[in-house]
């Protein structure tokens, strides 16, 4: 099996987490002395998974996964979220501040986004895309048609390229956009879950006509959204704009149905 992280076949490959497990600890007051679980998972798609648990895609040597622990997770958790999750002020606290989408409904879409200092801010979003990263690749393990295609093209190779020294040796990103992360409120949280103890957690391809346009994944109060349309600044608003939608508006309304049924 070949490692996403450096590319050697190996012997065997860890269960790792597209979604990190400090995000699920946290959540679940794992962190805490007490032990007392505060929201139990939904994960889409698969309700053979235990709900304390989330899927863990065979996608890294055990070198590679401990590495982008230390390059890119340590120390995000109080970034994302406050040491009590479930204390309103502390959210508060943390500088997120209101970012209007539109084009996705007729009224812009308010979600938070994070305003660190750039330093900070940078290593919020080399985290998020991260974790798109790893879920581009565990989409493409499990035959996902957008997601083979493009890492199977040139294009992809570049692309996955780059990710990867970005991550694990901080040269600049090239060939491909940042990813957007995005905090959404305990109230979106249960209008999806319809449950107020529960977390989505899911991640997709999103694109249409034969075109991919990018990765998303959605985990308990936050979605990340990975452009991956070819660079070409004439359409970039457009196919922005385009992936928004199936994003916020179907994705978020297909999750929703599927945790309903
Ligand atoms: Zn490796």
């Amino acid at each position: 099996m070949i490692c996403i992280a450096c590319g050697k076949e190996q012997q065997n490959l860890v269960n790792s987490h597209v979604v990190s497990n400090f995000i699920r600890k946290r959540l679940m007051g794992e962190t805490k002395s007490d032990g007392s679980r505060k929201f139990s998972f939904s994960w889409v798609g698969r309700k053979d998974l235990p709900k304390q648990d989330l899927p863990k895609p065979r996608l890294m040597c055990k070198t590679c996964d401990n590495n982008l622990g230390k390059e890119v997770e340590d120390g995000i958790a109080e970034l994302l979220m406050p040491d009590d999750v479930e204390a309103f002020d502390a959210w508060g606290d943390l500088p997120i501040r209101a970012h209007e989408i539109h084009g996705v409904f007729d009224d812009p879409l308010t979600l938070g986004v994070y305003d660190y200092p750039l330093s900070t801010q940078f290593m919020i979003e080399k985290f998020a895309l991260s974790v798109a990263w790893r879920a581009l690749h565990a989409l493409a393990k499990d035959g996902e048609q957008h997601s083979c295609a493009l890492l199977n093209s040139k294009r992809g190779a570049n692309i996955d390229e780059s990710v990867r020294r970005h991550l694990f040796n901080g040269a600049c990103l090239q060939n491909t956009y940042d990813a957007f992360i995005y905090y959404w409120s305990p109230s979106t949280v249960n209008f999806i879950t319809n449950n107020s103890g529960d977390m989505p957690f899911a991640w997709a391809e999103l694109g249409d006509e034969g075109e991919s346009l990018g990765v998303t994944v959605m985990f308990a109060y936050w979605v990340i959204v990975w452009p991956l349309f070819e660079r070409d600044r004439s359409q970039y608003s457009a196919k922005l704009d385009r992936l928004n939608k199936l994003c916020f508006m179907d994705w978020v309304a297909h999750v929703s149905r599927q945790l309903a049924s």
